[in-house]
């Protein structure tokens, strides 16, 4: 086995043990960069100090520090700042933008001694469920690279299935970090809301976004997760832990029977119950559950989101970020910057969040969404109440070819099962639960677990017994 097929877990005893060193891990990962990346453009930049972060890993362990983390080559969303690198959310406005602060997960990740391989390709602004929506170029599935990888996480899922590094970061709004998890047949974990610091992450929606976790386990998916979660001054939307009440476990799954039939592919709902099965020979109980409202999520979505959007891009009005365009005057130089740094899909959302938040139609369509939004919340809350988490295909279909999903709706029916953790603001997690076969290929497909707000010790848990 090559040292960047290792799991975290596995990699990290072996730095422990000295069996190997950092540079050699981060070396490998590298020699899998340059056989592979030019054709997936997973990464859109590739940090020349990357072995220099290695060594100094190294010589941290030599001098007695022993992180699990220490010496871990991971993969970064190019949405998250990282202190003197660039940082462009995939997008013209912010090609040339350097980052002049760490994150907090950033921060977190350096005190841990964990190394930055590079920047990892995305959806602009992580809008999109294919990562074709990114201004560099569409992520191509490391299973057959006719097919997307999912989005707008693309890059850093397409990269950890690829072993072009060991773990990485995404952002989640919708489903940016399950979803492409999915389709690449790896693990992909979002947070209760405020689980993690949103500090030096680009704002996108900001009361559905979440920074999330990539990795070939649960078990690697848990540790990235401990490392860079907790309360940040920040960010006011974190938590102490303590917050949410413990929960024990009752070693039971709700299954919401009724959305199965939701257009769901045949072969994907078959792997859906062999996963079930196995979580019935290991002792745990299928509860029916009933969410009567998740039928508006998807809908509700695409009003909060873009609302959210519209005001949270805003800031790039060619004066304070990126791109800067001169046009004559004031409202001039504004129109020729946001049209020319903006891609298609983010002018779209702009556009439609603009629209929903104007006035007369603001008590039409945001209002109401909000409504739809705590009654998804309470019914969640109540289903869950009897069972550690709820299980769900967490897409209804493999990752699709390359421009099969180009009309806007089609595109954003990719989410209709992600969504939901992100309006409730509950954690939820992807893991694979085997392949299906189209034109003799194999490929991945994910099983979505929800669990009770602050609740991620249930969700790995269940994760980890599949
Ligand atoms: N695909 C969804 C969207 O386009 C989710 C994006 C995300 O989670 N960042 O909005």
């Amino acid at each position: 086995m090559k040292l960047n097929e290792l799991t975290i877990t596995d990699a990290s005893k072996k730095l422990a043990s000295g069996e190997i060193t950092s540079v050699q891990l981060t070396q490998a990962c590298l020699d899998a960069i340059a056989a592979r990346n030019t054709e997936l453009n997973a990464y859109l930049e590739v940090f020349d100090d990357a072995l220099a972060q290695a060594a100094a890993a190294d010589a941290r362990r030599k001098a007695g520090e022993n992180h699990p983390l220490l010496g871990t080559p991971l993969a970064i969303k190019d949405n998250i700042l990282i202190e003197g690198r660039r940082a462009s959310a995939a997008s013209k406005m912010l090609e040339n933008y350097v980052a002049t602060y760490d994150a907090t997960v950033i921060k977190k990740l350096k005190e841990a001694g964990a190394v930055f391989l590079g920047r990892t390709n995305m959806d602009e602004f992580a809008m999109g469920g294919s990562n074709e929506n990114s201004a560099f170029g569409a992520v191509k599935n490391p299973h057959d690279s006719s097919r997307v990888p999912g989005g707008s996480s693309g890059g850093s899922a397409a990269a950890v299935a690829a072993h072009l590094c060991l773990g990485a970061l995404g952002t989640d709004t919708g489903g940016s970090v399950r979803e492409p998890a999915a389709f690449c047949g790896v693990v992909g974990m979002k947070p209760t809301y405020g689980g993690i610091s949103r500090s030096g992450i680009m704002a996108m929606a900001a009361s559905l976004n979440q920074c999330g976790v990539l990795a070939k386990t649960a078990e690697d998916a848990e540790l990235l997760f401990n490392t860079i979660a907790g309360l940040d001054a920040l960010d006011s939307q974190t938590f102490d832990a303590g917050v949410y009440p413990k929960r024990a476990a009752q070693k039971k799954i709700g299954v919401p029977r009724a959305l199965l039939a939701q257009g769901i592919d045949a072969d994907v709902l078959e792997r859906f119950e062999a996963s079930l099965k196995k979580f019935q020979s290991q002792g745990y109980t299928l509860v029916d559950v009933d969410i009567p409202s998740a039928p508006l999520a998807l809908a509700a979505y695409y009003i909060i989101m873009p609302a959210e959007a519209s005001t949270d891009l805003a800031r790039y009005d060619g004066v304070r970020y990126g791109l800067s365009l001169k046009a004559g005057d004031l409202v001039g130089d504004y129109a020729a910057t946001r049209g020319a740094g903006f891609g298609q899909e983010v002018r779209r959302r702009i556009m439609l969040g603009t629209y929903v938040l104007s006035s007369g139609y603001y008590d039409a369509y945001y209002a109401k969404a909000l409504a739809a939004r705590a009654q998804l919340r309470a019914e969640y809350a109540k289903a869950l109440t009897g069972v550690d988490v709820i299980a769900m295909p967490t897409t209804t279909s493999p990752a699709p070819k390359l421009g099969e999903k180009s009309e806007p709706l089609a595109m954003y029916l990719l989410d209709i099962f992600t969504v939901t953790a992100n309006i409730t603001g509950n954690p939820a997690l992807s893991v694979p639960m085997g392949t299906v076969e189209r034109e003799g290929k194999q490929l991945p497909v994910g099983l979505q677990f929800t669990a009770a707000h602050g609740d991620e010790t249930g969700l790995f848990a269940a994760a980890k017994s599949l």
